[in-house]
C-alpha cells in the first residue's frame, strides 16, 4: 500500500503551504492509498478526520503528530496512529512519550535526525524510538547517509517519508507496505517487522519535484 507517514497542512502547521484538500487531491492523483496527518504539536480530532475521510473515500486518512522534543526545536519525533492530545503535553519528556507510545501501539519515528544537529541527544543517550527517517524532501544526501549508518549501528528500521508541506512534493519519498493498513496502529507492526519497502530504494534517485 503506497503510504505517506509525514504530512503537514495549512493552516494547522504554520510551515505548510497547501491545504489538506489540495495535498490529499495530489496524493490521490499519485496513487497513494494511505496517509498520516502529522502537524506540529497538533492532533486532528476524530470528528475532523471522519469528515475528511467522507470527502476523500479513496485514500485512508490516519492521525498522528510531530513533536518537538526540546524547547529549541532541534529534535522532532512522529507519533503515528493517535489523536491523543496528551502527547503534546508530554512533548519535552521523550521517555514518557516513548513509553506511552509502546503501551498504545503507536509508532514513534525520529524525524530528519541529521538535518540540524551533529547527532541528536536521543541517539547518543537514548531512549530510542521505534524507527528513524532515512530520506525525505528535507533530508537527503549526506544527512540520509548518516541516518543509514546510525540506524544500522542501533538496529533501527529506516523509513522514507515526504515530510510533505506542499502538493508539489508528493510522490518522491514514501513507503510501500506489504499489507493494507486498516487501522491507525497497523503501521507499527509493519515497520517493526520490516514488512515494507522504501521508495525510492536505497541509493536510487527520487522523482523530480512536481511530478505528481
Ligand atoms: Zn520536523
Ligand atoms: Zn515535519
Amino acid at each position: 500500500m503506497k503510504t505517506e507517514l509525514h504530512t503537514h497542512t495549512h493552516p494547522y502547521s504554520s510551515c505548510a503551504v497547501d491545504s489538506v484538500e489540495t495535498i490529499l487531491k495530489a496524493m490521490i492523483r499519485a496513487g497513494y492509498e494511505a496517509v498520516y496527518l502529522t502537524e506540529h504539536e497538533r492532533v486532528w480530532t476524530h470528528t475532523e478526520l471522519r469528515l475528511l475521510q467522507q470527502t476523500f473515500p479513496s485514500i485512508r486518512i490516519f492521525p498522528g503528530v510531530e513533536l518537538s522534543l526540546d524547547p529549541a526545536g532541534s529534535t522532532h519525533m512522529l507519533v503515528l496512529g493517535t489523536t491523543d492530545q496528551e502527547y503534546i503535553w508530554l512533548q519535552y519528556e521523550p521517555e514518557a512519550v516513548l513509553q506511552k507510545a509502546r503501551q498504545e501501539n503507536n509508532l514513534t519515528v525520529l524525524c530528519h535526525p541529521f538535518r540540524w544537529t551533529e547527532t541528536p541527544e536521543l541517539l547518543k543517550y537514548g531512549p530510542l524510538p521505534d524507527a528513524m527517517e532515512y530520506r525525505t524532501n528535507n533530508h537527503q544526501g549526506d544527512m540520509a547517509q548518516r541516518a543509514l549508518l546510525a540506524a544500522r549501528k542501533r538496529k533501527l528500521p529506516l523509513v522514507n517519508s515526504g515530510d510533505i508541506h506542499a502538493a508539489r512534493s508528493v510522490n518522491r519519498f514514501y513507503l510501500e507496505t506489504e499489507f493494507p493498513l486498516e487501522h491507525p496502529c497497523d503501521i507499527r507492526p509493519i515497520v517493526m517487522g520490516g514488512r515494507y519497502t522504501l521508495v525510492p530504494p536505497e541509493g536510487a534517485e527520487p522523482a523530480p519535484e512536481g511530478t505528481a
